[in-house]
């Protein structure tokens, strides 16, 4: 039977950080994942001379998190272009997020120093407030209010103000104030997203670690309330109805990157404390999570409102599907993501929760006519190529950061009363967006493991 320090479940940003820090921290470990596909929810994958981005979309992270963590295993993760500008659609047309706060800079100002002064543990004490509340204490500029709120929406998709979570929208912010002087980051990772997914799982195997793609775990085996190892199917199949060719390693220490979603089919719910499950469960409801209904569009003209090719377009409600969202063109970043001379556009309406067919199919014709309004002279179908509509539901984007179901209302990094086993997700504990956010969870996990913080990360929150 194979013997590892460490098994990692789950070849995402969570899980290759994990894994990749292990290793070059000397420990014996494996990373497998069920998919080909490095990357989870973020994996970029080629289709007819473009790539796709599955998740990753743009990439939040200031500079301390998974963009700190490539260059302590020693690579490199450059930031490509950033978003320039930021057009909201208000009352049927497109405006810069600018003009709604020009006339009170002095107040936004104010409210960001006193944020970049306020202890990151003076914010753990909003996890069950929205943020409009903690903003209503120092600003009434309704302007300063909404430059918060647009960004929340494009973060994580609420678009109601008593639906952001004052705790962890504060500290994505506060981040970004205090690594880069604006309220939103956001840019394209140079070499695109599965370039990021590479140099971690080239970093785990260069430090010894092993990585089985197309491998899934079926069962965390727990005894006497410690980890003793993880009982696997190894791919890939034969058939689709393959299964139960078992294989079991043992290992000192698991560790999960699964979601909340689909952690309790592999970790057994007996093992765990009857509350520490419930919050699991509690936040796998499918109304809490973040769905939306996607176009990637093919274009010879590129599709963007005209403010800049680097935009970050928001909506809080569109005439038609009534729906808030987002939109960017690819290439306008990266080129490389489509053939020369044609573009890539990527947009999203999100809702809450899971809906059925029906409610899908009608939505994305409205969706349609909401498009053909936001670019009457670009989403024509003289420019279109083609056009690839996508659900995210199964996996959904995250879990709603709304007020009560962040930071201290969201299981930690380990349950009490079971040795060896760590949960790094962003669905679980942690503060930040995504794809960083994963990868600080990552970390995280590996000190505890570790026993001792390592050093080039005392000033990267990540806790
Ligand atoms: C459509 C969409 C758009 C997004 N846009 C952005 C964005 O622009 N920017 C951003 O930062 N984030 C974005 N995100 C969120 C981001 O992709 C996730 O937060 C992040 O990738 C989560 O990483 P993770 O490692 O925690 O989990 P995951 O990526 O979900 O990784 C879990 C891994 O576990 C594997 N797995 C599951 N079951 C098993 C099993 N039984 N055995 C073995 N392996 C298993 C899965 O295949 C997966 O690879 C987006 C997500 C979606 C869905």
């Amino acid at each position: 039977m194979a013997k590892y320090d460490v098994v990692v479940i789950g070849a995402g940003a969570a899980g290759l950080t994990a894994g990749a820090l292990l290793a070059k921290q000397g420990k014996r470990v494996v990373v497998m994942d069920r998919e080909k596909h490095l990357g989870g929810r973020a994996m970029a994958v080629p289709f007819e001379g473009y790539r796709l981005s599955l998740g990753g979309h743009l990439l939040e992270d200031g500079g301390s998190g998974i963009t700190k963590i490539i260059s302590y295993l020693g690579g490199e993760l450059k930031h490509g272009l950033t978003s320039k500008g930021m057009p909201v659609w208000v009352d049927g047309k497109w405006q810069s997020i600018q003009s709604l706060y020009s006339t009170d800079k002095n107040e936004l100002k104010k409210v960001i120093k006193i944020l970049c002064d306020t202890d990151w543990k003076e914010l753990d004490k909003w996890d069950d407030k929205p943020m409009r509340e903690w903003l209503l204490q120092y600003t009434t500029s309704e302007g300063v209010i909404a430059l918060f709120e647009y960004i929340a929406c494009a973060e994580c998709l609420t678009d109601k103000w008593w639906d952001h979570s004052a705790s962890d929208n504060l500290y994505t912010r506060k981040m970004h104030y205090m690594e880069r002087r604006v309220a939103g980051y956001s840019c394209w990772p140079e070499g695109g997203w599965h370039g990021i997914f590479d140099k971690l799982a080239a970093s785990l195997k260069a430090n010894g670690g092993d990585l089985w793609t197309e491998t899934s775990a079926q069962k965390v085996i727990i005894e006497n309330g410690r980890v003793k190892g993880v009982a696997f199917d190894k791919g890939p199949k034969a058939m689709m109805t393959e299964g139960f060719n078992w294989d079991v390693i043992e290992a000192d220490a698991v560790i999960s990157t699964l979601p909340v979603w689909n952690v309790l089919n592999v970790v057994p719910e007996k093992n765990l404390p009857d509350w520490y499950a419930t919050k699991i469960k509690t936040l796998a409801a499918d109304e809490y999570k973040v769905c939306w209904l996607g176009m990637y569009v093919a274009s010879h003209e590129p599709i963007f409102t005209g403010l800049d090719p680097t935009e970050l377009a928001i909506w809080f409600d569109s005439a038609n599907s009534r729906l808030p969202g987002w939109a960017f063109l690819a290439t306008g970043y990266d080129p490389s993501v489509a053939p020369p001379g044609v573009h890539l556009y990527n947009c999203g309406f999100a809702y809450q929760g899971a809906r059925g067919r029906e409610w899908i199919e009608q939505k994305f014709n409205l969706i349609e006519k909401d498009l053909a309004a936001f670019y009457p002279n670009r989403w024509t179908a003289k420019n279109i190529i083609w056009k690839r509509r996508h659900v995210v539901q199964q996996p959904a984007f995250g879990v709603f950061q709304k007020p009560a179901l962040v930071g201290m209302f969201r299981p930690d990094y380990t349950a009490p009363g079971v040795e060896g086993l760590w949960f790094a997700s962003e669905t679980f504990r942690s503060r930040g967006i995504g794809v960083d956010r994963a990868a600080r969870a990552g970390l995280t996990c590996v000190e505890q493991i570790l026993g001792t913080k390592i050093p080039e990360f005392k000033e990267s929150w990540h806790d």
